[in-house]
């Protein structure tokens, strides 16, 4: 069977190193073919002024760029209204066949999987690969502890035996930042350095993003 493909998906206003960091130890861990990452399309309710698809979109395709093995998959801003993830696995699985595919997602994500469109089924279509995250402990409630006694492994050769159905916990350091940190800090007047990539903080400088004053 072909390596597993990674898909790590997220607002990523901006994308920034505890995204990047996830998704190369997840190919590093489980000997990815690739990790696509997957802008968000944002309900119009909930976007800011800083969240502009254009812009989250150029800053992934800048991360991409600049790290081996990263690809960007636009499938969720092409479309005019917000997809469930759900939505998003059943198309890739129909393109990918028995290829095995491992969403992944950061602690925060997994805790409030439940809440999720049609959740109990995301595990027939791709393997969920979790990455720790300061603050958030692997304490589930029962039904996804159930979820977890059920589904989980740290076995990776299984990730690549089967084309879907295990959560995966991934052995990564924990990093302190958040989109919301850095948005906050640019918008202050501090500098975003080594948070994200340069060609990132580049960016969201010439373009003015998080001032207050950019669509
Ligand atoms: P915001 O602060 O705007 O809520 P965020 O930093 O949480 O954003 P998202 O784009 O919402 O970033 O996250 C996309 C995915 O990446 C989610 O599954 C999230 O759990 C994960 N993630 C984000 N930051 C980290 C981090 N520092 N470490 C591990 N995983 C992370």
């Amino acid at each position: 069977m072909t390596a597993p493909i990674g898909l790590l998906g997220g607002t990523f206003d901006p994308i920034h190193v505890g995204h990047l960091r996830t998704a190369i130890q997840a190919q590093e861990q489980l000997g990815l073919s690739e990790v696509r990452l997957l802008p968000n399309h944002i309900p119009p309710h909930r976007a800011t002024p800083d969240s502009a698809p254009k812009h989250r979109l150029a800053m992934a395709r800048l991360a991409a760029a600049a790290t081996p093995g990263l690809t960007v998959d636009e499938r969720e801003l092409n479309r005019t209204t917000p997809s469930y993830t759900i939505d998003t696995l059943i198309e890739l699985r129909a393109e990918l066949g028995q290829q095995p595919l491992c969403f992944i997602m950061g602690m925060d994500s997994l805790c409030s999987l439940n809440k999720w469109h049609r959740w109990q089924e995301l595990l027939e279509h791709a393997h969920l690969v979790v990455s720790h995250r300061p603050g958030w402990k692997p304490t589930f409630d029962d039904t996804l502890e159930q979820l977890y006694q059920n589904h989980g492994t740290q076995d990776r050769e299984r990730l690549h035996r089967t084309p879907a159905g295990h959560i995966f916990l991934l052995d990564n350091p924990e990093l302190e930042v958040s989109s919301t940190q850095i948005r906050e800090g640019v918008r202050r007047g501090n500098n975003p350095q080594y948070l994200l990539p340069d060609a990132v903080a580049n960016y969201i400088r010439q373009q003015g993003l998080y001032t207050g004053s950019v669509v």
